[in-house]
């Protein structure tokens, strides 16, 4: 299956096989959590499954198997996909879960030595993510896609090409995943939130929040901090309405920073619903944005950045979220707007 937004990745990679012109290293870029690896093994599917990707085969369940996190074969530092003429070249993960900075040479070398072997079937080589390559590992990784075998296939992984060396990337050629808005990702991620959480939600600002990365969408909703989250969120709506309950939010104490993005997001939100007269999303929101000056949104969100941007220095951010949500807690019967965050 191919995701709806790998559609123009994934066509410019169909093309290069239907034409015969796949070369011997490719590189796939796109941001953290796009799903590089799944368009990896939808290309590899694509290239080796007698009717491309049937999704049953053994050949295709092989691959589907493969998870990036799992862990490394430690005594060749890579580790073998479930479909045997396929290596994978990563960093270590040690027993406590954490994971190491870099990739190193002498994990580059065994997975350049594995692909190396005389073999009749393609051999397939991914590494990811070739940005946390070190400066040795990459001029090792180039010796080989300077001289490429013909049976042999490199598939680099990168979240910004910008980290990679320039002879690396003159060696391969890319194809890069895109943020995706459309519509045709808007009901896949509809439907698998619908699995996640039984709520309603804006999908189009979910996508704006995480600049238009689905999977981060999934991981947001469905950890803890997704909890939290929507705490937070009744609670500052709750301020709007009430002001007194401003004395009851304890729990924002040590999550100023967190509590500010989530005030900004309903600001962003409360703007939008505002310019476009559109009374849909959250209840609350419409109540407190129907009597509020466009202008004073803006102007609060201003100082929402402002507050934000000002949290990296050593400023008391504690006062500056108590200044915030004073204002916010104020914000439909404001007669004129107060200055908070400069001086
Ligand atoms: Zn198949």
């Amino acid at each position: 299956m191919i995701l709806p937004w790998h559609k123009n990745a994934f066509t410019k990679l169909k093309q290069m096989i239907d034409q015969n012109h796949l070369p011997h290293a490719l590189l796939i870029t796109g941001m953290p959590q796009i799903g590089k690896f799944e368009l990896m093994q939808q290309l590899v599917q694509t290239l080796l499954c007698q009717d491309q990707s049937c999704g049953q085969c053994a050949l295709c369940r092989a691959i589907a198997k493969d998870n990036p996190k799992e862990a490394l074969d430690i005594s060749v530092l890579i580790r073998r996909s479930h479909y045997p003429n396929m290596v994978y070249c990563r960093t270590e993960i040690n027993d406590r879960g954490i994971e190491s900075k870099n990739i190193r040479i002498d994990q580059v070398r065994s997975f350049c030595e594995a692909l190396n072997k005389t073999a009749d079937d393609l051999q397939i080589g991914v590494l990811f993510y070739a940005d946390q390559m070190n400066v040795s590992a990459a001029n090792s990784l180039l010796k080989t896609l300077e001289e490429p075998r013909d049976n042999t296939l490199i598939i680099l992984l990168a979240h910004n090409p910008k980290n990679l060396p320039a002879t690396i990337l003159s060696r391969c050629q890319s194809v890069h995943i895109a943020p995706a808005y459309d519509q045709q990702t808007q009901s896949w991620l509809e439907h698998h939130i619908s699995e996640i959480q039984n709520a309603d939600f804006d999908v189009p600002q979910l996508l704006e929040n995480t600049h238009g990365v689905p999977f981060k969408v999934l991981s947001e909703l469905s950890g803890d901090g997704f909890i939290h989250y929507q705490n937070w969120q009744n609670k500052l709506l709750d301020i709007a309405i009430h002001p007194a309950m401003i004395n009851q939010v304890q729990d924002f104490e040590g999550n100023e920073v967190e509590v500010l993005n989530c005030l900004q997001n309903l600001v962003i939100e409360g703007i939008r619903l505002k310019s476009l007269g559109y009374e849909g999303g959250l209840v609350e929101l419409n109540q407190v944005i129907k009597i509020v000056k466009t202008d004073f949104l803006f102007r609060l969100l201003d100082d929402i950045y402002h507050a934000i941007s000002l949290s990296k220095t050593n400023v008391n951010i504690k006062l500056l979220l108590d200044n915030v949500l004073i204002v916010w807690s104020h914000i439909s019967h404001l007669q004129r707007y107060p200055q908070i965050t400069r001086t």
